[in-house]
């Protein structure tokens, strides 16, 4: 079984549009010098540059609605989980009303793995 690494804030995580998730992190522990991703993802601002459409309700993507999966069991911050590249979340955007998945996360880093939560 693959352990997931966790995620910095040099990972790419990106909405289903394929733009960034600008995803800071107050974290105190990093890898190779980068702030870890903690588990309150939502919220954290996506520049999605996707045309909005009214005719047929295209929405660009703002934030991170929710996370759904993806936090570690074990290892937290401040008592906050830490973010693993098994995330999956919806962004805000096109389609509503629940808005589309964030697209499979790259860790860019192989240091630091952690379980993911049961
Ligand atoms: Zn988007």
């Amino acid at each position: 079984m693959i352990v997931p690494a966790v995620l910095t804030t040099e990972s790419t995580l990106t909405c289903a549009h394929g733009f960034a998730v600008s995803a800071g992190s107050s974290s105190r522990l990093r890898v190779g010098g980068k702030a870890v991703l903690l588990a309150d993802l939502a919220g954290q601002s996506i520049d999605c540059r996707l045309p909005d459409d009214p005719n047929t309700s295209t929405k660009h993507c703002t934030k991170v609605a929710q996370v759904s999966a993806g936090e570690s069991s074990k290892l937290t911050v401040g008592s906050v989980s830490v973010l693993l590249d098994v995330v999956a979340g919806l962004s805000d955007g096109t389609p509503p009303p629940t808005g589309p998945p964030l697209l499979p996360a790259v860790a860019q880093q192989a240091k630091l793995r952690a379980a993911v939560a049961p």
